[in-house]
């Protein structure tokens, strides 16, 4: 029972000191733990989200680009077409043999002027030859019969404005866009050719107005894919096709605008482009960012963010180190001081000799067994020893002797005692107490007498007893707390008074208390 409530004791003095430090540090390290967390996530999720948001941000400006540079376009092609149109009506309704080559060289010169995408307007005879331009000299036997855009007009007999692939002008040597349309005599037969070019420069210098980096992309295509302009330019490269890549493959034939991510046939650049298909012409316009430039910005960010991150989680950590480590450091000292107490009240109340507790170990319990023994209603037996004719016994065998036998008898104690609530200390000297909690009379008398028999048979010799071996006198008090004042002080006292009574009897036995003296002590 005693034994149980130490450790009870001990365990409270471990969550007061030790435990609470122990718990403490558990806190901290949770609650660094769930700091990093969140500082992880938080800067994870605001990455992505930044990732996200770079995307929809150039899809918005492809996007735009490409509804810019497609109505640049369609102005740009729908004057030409106009006017051509107005032209092949006038010609046709005058009749070809009454052309009036002064006036209309005026008329196209000065519509020309008034169109700056314009490189120039011609009209052709059936064989090829220039009729009337709008430009000032016409170079000697020019025929263009040999063109693509003259040999379709002749084969084809419809009537709608054809967009030509990009040539290079006989005239001045511009590369240009070839704006065409049949013209028919009355009787429906091919009468010649009506030309307006557009200069590829024009859309040149309007793409390259655009800011976008040097990995962007436009591009200006007919429908079956052949490039007419590209930003960046490169010659060699108009008039190649793009029939083969995604867009035109995978895009355009479902829809006529979108957004798509694609490697660019022409240089291999993985770009997000925006296509749109003019409405009114079957041109096709393609505005694109690289992956690269979109998403450098944001790689730049994410790559400092991520340091940032680094070296706050470091900082943390390293704080973190150290607190746990003074943490760690006030745990090992609460243990060694938990230990160094734990040593120092058990030597405090333990008698070094024998072992057993000793008279302050007695002090430390006797008044709460009492009230223990109050409480649950029944006796306590207390038993003063003490060894007969010691003095004599450390004259004759000298004192180290003297002490073994205190030993031996503290040891013979200690196994006669069975209940774990029974306790023998060395009141001092060569007197010892035996405290029996739950014990009357009775119970005490053979417990005794079971000791007093013990140390006979012990058998250590002593030539100055009588009875020429070591001895002993007990006297027995038993105090019924819950019937009589009982306190530490007469439960001794009785004891010490039973003891007198057995060594006046002649020593070697026991005498019992005639009952607790109240107020004694
Ligand atoms: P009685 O039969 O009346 O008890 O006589 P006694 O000689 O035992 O009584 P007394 O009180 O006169 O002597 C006690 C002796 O016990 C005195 C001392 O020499 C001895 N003694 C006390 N403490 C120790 C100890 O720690 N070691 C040793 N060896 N002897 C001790
Ligand atoms: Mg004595
Ligand atoms: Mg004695």
């Amino acid at each position: 029972m005693r034994t149980a409530r130490n450790k009870t004791e001990d365990g409270l003095f471990a969550v007061t000191g030790e435990g609470r430090a122990v718990s403490l540090f558990r806190l901290v390290l949770s609650f660094m733990a769930v700091v990093m967390l969140a500082f992880v996530l938080i800067e994870g999720w605001r990455i992505w989200r930044d990732y996200r948001q770079v995307f929809i941000n150039a899809e918005n400006a492809v996007t735009n680009l490409a509804r810019a540079t497609a109505q640049h376009a369609e102005d740009a092609i729908r004057q030409v077409d106009a006017i051509t149109a107005a032209l092949a009506e006038r010609l046709e309704g005058d009749g070809f043999e009454h052309i009036d080559r002064p006036r209309l060289h005026a008329l196209l010169k000065q519509q020309a002027a008034i169109m700056p995408q314009l490189h120039g307007l011609f009209v052709y005879g059936p064989d090829g030859s220039w009729i009337v331009t709008d430009k000032d000299v016409v170079p000697a036997g020019a025929n263009n019969a040999d063109r693509d855009y003259f040999i379709y007009h002749r084969t084809h007999p419809g009537r709608e404005v054809r967009i030509g692939s990009v040539v290079r002008s006989r005239s001045t040597g511009d590369l240009i866009i070839p704006i065409s349309r049949r013209l028919d005599r009355p009787d429906g037969s091919f009468a010649g050719v009506l030309l307006g070019t557009i200069k590829v420069d024009w859309f040149v210098r309007y793409y390259g107005d655009f800011k976008i980096d040097e990995r962007g992309a436009l591009v200006l295509a007919k429908r079956d894919g052949t490039i007419l302009v590209r930003r960046p330019f490169v010659e060699k490269v108009i008039g190649r096709s793009l029939a083969s890549s995604d867009i035109f493959r995978h895009y355009l034939p479902y829809a006529s605008e979108g957004v798509a991510e694609a490697v660019a046939v022409v240089d291999g650049t993985p770009r997000l482009y925006a296509f749109r298909a003019l409405s009114s012409y079957p041109l096709v316009v393609e505005a694109g960012l690289s992956r690269e430039s979109i998403i450098a910005p944001w790689r730049h960010d994410m790559l400092k963010s991520v340091v940032v991150l680094l070296l706050l989680l470091v900082g943390l950590a390293a704080f973190g180190w150290v607190v746990l480590r003074q943490l760690r450091e006030r745990i090992a000292i609460e243990r060694a001081l938990h230990q160094a107490h734990q040593t120092l009240k058990a030597m405090a109340l333990t008698d070094s000799l024998t072992g057993l507790g000793n008279r302050r170990r007695l002090d430390a319990v006797l008044e709460a067994e009492i009230r223990r023994a109050r409480r649950q209603g029944y006796a306590l037996a207390l038993v003063l020893f003490d060894l007969d004719y010691f003095k004599a016994y450390n004259d004759r065998y000298g004192h180290p002797a003297g002490d073994q036998c205190l030993r031996r008898f503290g040891a013979l104690l200690q196994q006669a005692l069975k209940r774990p609530g029974d306790l023998a200390v060395r009141y001092g000297g060569e007197e010892f107490v035996v405290l029996l909690p739950n014990t009357d009379v009775q119970g005490a008398s053979q417990i005794v007498q079971e000791i007093l028999q013990l140390l006979r048979r012990q058998a250590m010799v002593h030539d100055g007893s009588p009875v020429g071996l070591v001895s002993a006198s007990a006297g027995i008090a038993v105090g019924r707390p819950g019937l009589e004042a009982v306190t530490p002080e007469n439960l001794v006292a009785a004891a010490d008074a039973a003891l007198y009574e057995a060594k006046r009897q002649g020593r070697d036995r026991y005498c019992v208390a005639a009952g607790i003296e109240a107020g004694a002590g």
